[in-house]
């Protein structure tokens, strides 16, 4: 278990890998004396895994989704099976009990306020959840505490990814977010310096591309092949659905 912050706290899953680094970080937030706690994630279907989260929130009111990837999921039917309390999710399967979340919605939880954001991209359903009291940001994939994400191309695009990464972007800008609390890898105590390096990253790529593509690369295999030649190859897989969704925004803009 790691204390993030006086309301906040994460249970590391043992599900490490090339996609989800360490591994998922399941988190638990409650307010300072609240009865009751939210759990974000709970990750892979592991009893231990399962049991160390419910140590840490005691009587979970409220089961939260960041999106649907098995990492994040596989483990929402035990785990509203052991806790009786609703999960939401912005996509309507992943959610128990409760109905979808919606953008901008506020959530009170025995005192503790979140704020949901939906930002498409990694994938089409997925959500940051913003704590105004800590001025927090968890961020499940859209970004990570360490290198890029994906883009996960059919249900992940590219465009509505930079616009989300952007609306982080004015949230950190504005001083409402001054960490960030990722669903993979180390919470982000610098994030203007993380989402300015996403956004750029992102442009060097999509330029990259572009170029691939002038030089005759057709494919996205071909495309992974020159532009990411420096990148390990166990993560070419990967590579290619961001390169999918690449392709896809060079077509439409
Ligand atoms: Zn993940």
């Amino acid at each position: 278990m790691t204390t993030v912050s006086e309301r906040a706290a994460y249970v590391l899953a043992p599900n490490p890998g090339v996609m989800t680094l360490d591994g998922t970080n399941t988190y638990v937030l409650r307010e300072r004396d609240g009865a009751r706690s939210v759990v974000v994630d709970p990750g892979p279907l592991d009893e231990h895994h399962l049991a160390r989260v419910l140590e840490l929130a005691g009587d979970v009111a409220l089961v939260l989704v960041t999106h649907h990837h098995a990492d994040h999921t596989e483990a929402v039917p035990r785990f509203a099976e052991l806790t009786g309390a609703p999960t939401r999710a912005v996509s309507p399967e992943h959610c128990v009990g409760a109905e979808p979340l919606a953008d901008g919605e506020v959530l009170d939880v025995d005192g503790l306020t979140i704020q949901v954001l939906h930002t498409p991209g990694h994938t089409a359903d997925s959500a940051c959840f913003l704590l105004p009291a800590e001025d927090v940001l968890l961020s499940g994939d859209t970004i990570l505490g360490r290198g890029t994400t994906i883009v996960a191309h059919p249900d992940g695009r590219l465009g509505p990814y930079l616009d989300s990464l952007r609306a982080v972007q004015e949230l950190v800008v504005t001083g409402h977010v001054e960490r960030i609390l990722p669903a993979h890898g180390p919470v982000i105590d610098d994030p203007a310096t993380v989402v300015d390096f996403y956004l750029t990253h992102r442009e060097e790529r999509l330029e990259q591309v572009r170029q691939a593509v002038a030089a005759g690369a057709v494919t996205p295999q071909d495309v992974v092949e020159r532009v990411y030649a420096d990148v390990d190859r166990a993560l070419w897989p990967a590579a290619e659905r961001s390169v999918a969704a690449q392709l896809e925004h060079l077509r439409q803009s």
